[in-house]
């Protein structure tokens, strides 16, 4: 079935399936079948008009009374809708040549929106569908549930609305629903009590009942998590088997020496975390492994003496970082207590022309043997003489692709990824299934908690005395304002100007320092250096620091507009504190009155200081209920399998995949790549190619 071309529906023609192509990426029936709807309206969902009240987001059905363009101070287009209670106005303010030609009176619609109140009850720009009779009749007297799609004004104007949409699905579903081969053998689906693969699909789109959608959902999750592992093992067994490295550990003096010579010892999970990356590194395949680890619990030393492991035996290392600063920090802690054999390099995104070609040319010929940098590591022009060791420090902000691309240049590299954040265990056994963890689970000895304390502006003043008796004592005290994408102009102007008051009228004795992510590469290093000797008191600064900032003495953070930030950000910038002997304040300032929301996370943050704890608060706070459909948006790459409540399929498709892998033996099999026919065909295994393609 695969390639049925989408002209082969009746009512699409080439201008059409161009449409559906550039707007939806749907070029085949496959495809299509494979649309799956975005949520679901069933009876109990709809309000009646009359029972809408101002706030609330509501779905409404209705006939259409009146649709006109009108002009009040501005033109915009409005749609009147009646039910047999009552009649709620849509308001459009853009779009209303296009509006005026699909709001037909008489026609049905659906509506979804908040509700507001100026004359009359009244919509904003909500977000509509059609229903043809036959739809309304069973949403409205069978109680059946009518699929949504997702469309946009492109494809509404090719007649891809909801109904558009469920039209061709239907076809397609009557005329080639019939062809789909199901990979999974029917052992396996009764194992697990998996539907077919084709009455999944017919479910997904036209369920009887949110029952039958969810038994549809389960298998094409399972279809989903089934082929990554499935993928990934036998990546790992073909790699176990065909890698053989030339180098391996010589020896582990060099390492030994470093830890050695460090003013502390490691902690219990940092030397265990160390033995099980040599241990990786000993073996003929590659090193696969997150090392996790909460902000401050010292994942940097460890990735060091790893490196030194690999330098010792002859090869490169690389230490890329997500941001400038902390590239240069990396660099400039590694210059300061490495041995003179080992010659350190540093390539960011600002290094010049000269500089940039003369490092380059050390790492082609592998006089440099220890590259720290940002993203640039993964430009092309990159090559080293021998990479044995990546590292990439958190690594939660780069994605897949970029290490993807990184692990390329070297033939047989050992990778390790480090992140502050936790991952669910969903994602570990899932996206992640392919690494080994090593965790740090203590903080370094000697660490006290640092005292989190909240206040409302207007006690600034008291906030700015206690800034002024740390100083006293010697500590060094960071600043810090939001600088937020969408309002970044204004939030800069906001920095400079606390910068200016805070130096010209609160600390005019004192040395205040400004740093944000407009300034030149230098004036950064400028400017980190000078705090970082303790030239300087106070660093006002956006959240620049946030990551991975090292900075000792810098012992009490002041987080201005705390509100405006989100829980695992604050808890980010909190770790750039508590990294000395001194007791470490984290002072949150915000606004007088601010949302019950913003002030939960707040009070979250000031009593506790568990990463594991905040990032569940963070799901559970910012959880609101969006998800309503099938379908998961923004960070998961997941379509169907949901990581918070798919724990138990997620285990079985993995043993599944596991007896699977086990019993190919076929010593012909190449490494697989998505897009390469491998073995089992059908729908399935081509619908997770977006995801394969980002673990490969
Ligand atoms: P993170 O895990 O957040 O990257 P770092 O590697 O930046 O943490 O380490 C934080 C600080 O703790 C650094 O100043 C580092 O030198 C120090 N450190 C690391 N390990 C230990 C240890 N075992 N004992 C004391 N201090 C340590
Ligand atoms: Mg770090």
């Amino acid at each position: 079935m695969p390639g049925v071309p989408l002209t082969s529906i009746r009512g699409i023609g080439p201008a059409k399936a161009a449409v559906l192509e550039s707007g939806a990426a749907i070029r085949t029936v496959e495809d299509l079948l494979y649309y799956t709807p975005r949520r679901y309206l069933d009876r109990s969902e709809l309000k009646k008009i009359s029972d809408c009240m101002s706030g609330e987001e509501v779905t409404i059905s209705g006939v259409i009374k009146r649709a006109a363009s009108i002009w009040r101070s501005r033109e915009m287009f409005e749609v009147e809708v009646s039910d047999l209670s009552g009649t709620i106005t849509a308001v459009f303010f853009s779009g209303i040549r296009f509006f005026s030609k699909i709001f037909i009176p008489g026609e049905n619609v659906l509506l979804s929106g908040k509700v507001s109140f100026f004359r009359g009850l009244q919509m904003v720009h909500p977000e509509f569908d059609f229903l043809d009779e036959t739809s309304i009749d069973r949403a409205l007297n069978t109680g059946r549930i009518i699929p949504l799609y997702k469309s946009s004004m492109e494809l509404k104007k090719a007649g891809f609305d909801s109904r558009g949409f469920r039209r061709a699905v239907m076809q397609a579903i009557e005329h080639y629903a019939g062809t789909i081969r199901d990979p999974l053998s029917d052992p396996i689906l009764e194992r697990n009590r998996l539907l077919p693969l084709e009455k999944a699909i017919r479910n997904i789109h036209f369920p009887e009942s949110a029952a039958h959608a969810e038994e549809a959902r389960r298998r094409l999750a399972f279809n989903e998590i089934f082929f990554i592992q499935y993928y990934l093992s036998l990546r790992r067994m073909t790699a176990r088997k065909n890698f053989s490295r030339k180098s391996g550990v010589r020896s582990v003096a060099l390492a030994e020496s470093f830890i050695k010579n460090l003013p502390f010892a490691l902690t219990a999970d940092q030397a265990k975390a160390f033995d099980e990356i040599i241990n990786d590194m000993r073996q003929p395949f590659p090193m696969n492994r997150m090392l996790q680890g909460d902000v401050g619990s010292g994942k940097t030393v460890v990735a060091i003496a790893a490196s030194l492991v690999c330098i010792e035996s002859g090869q490169q290392a690389a230490i890329m970082a997500p941001t400038e600063i902390l590239a240069v920090q990396h660099y400039n802690t590694a210059i300061k207590t490495l041995p003179q054999q080992v010659t350190c390099g540093l390539l960011t995104g600002s290094t010049k022309q000269s500089g940039r070609n003369e490092i380059l040319n050390q790492v082609k010929s592998g006089a440099c043997s220890l590259l720290f940098g940002t993203h640039s590591l993964i430009q092309e022009q990159v090559n080293f003489k021998d990479l044995g060791l990546i590292v990439i420090d958190e690594q939660h902000r780069f994605g897949v692709q970029q290490r993807a691309t990184l692990r390329s240049k070297g033939s047989i590299t050992d990778l390790l990824v480090m992140t502050a954040t936790p991952i669910p265990r969903s994602l570990s056994l899932t996206i992640y299934g392919d690494l080994d963890i090593s965790s740090i689970k203590e903080k370094p000895a000697g660490r006290q908690p640092v005292k989190t304390l909240a206040f409302p502006e207007s006690r600034l003043q008291g906030v700015y005395n206690s800034i002024r008796r740390y100083i006293d004592q010697g500590r060094q005290v960071y600043y810090v304002l939001p600088l937020i994408e969408e309002s970044e102009k204004l939030d800069l102007k906001s920095a400079i100007e606390t910068y200016n008051h805070l130096k010209k009228n609160v600390f005019p004795d004192r040395t205040v320092l400004l740093m944000h992510g407009r300034l030149k590469q230098n004036e950064k290093d400028t400017v980190m250096e000078s705090f970082r000797s303790g030239a300087a008191d106070i660093l006002v600064t956006t959240t620049v620091i946030e990551v991975g900032v090292d900075i000792p003495n810098a012992s009490v953070i002041i987080i201005h507009h705390a509100e405006r930030f989100g829980l695992a950000q604050l808890h980010q910038l909190r770790g750039r504190v508590g990294r000395g002997e001194h007791q470490s304040f984290c002072v949150l300032v915000h606004p007088d009155n601010i949302a019950e929301n913003s002030m939960e996370r707040i009070k979250t943050m000031t009593e506790t200081e568990d990463g594991f704890i905040i990032a569940e608060k963070d799901l559970q706070l910012r959880g609101d209920g969006q998800i309503t459909g099938t379908r998961q948006h923004g960070h998961s790459v997941f379509e169907f399998m949901d990581p918070g409540t798919d724990m138990e399929l997620i285990l079985a498709a993995r043993r599944e995949a596991a007896l699977v892998t086990e019993r190919i033996t076929d010593p012909e099999l190449e490494i697989l790549e998505p897009g390469r026919s491998w073995g089992l065909h059908g729908p399935g295994e081509l619908r997770t190619g977006h995801i394969l393609a980002m673990l490969s």
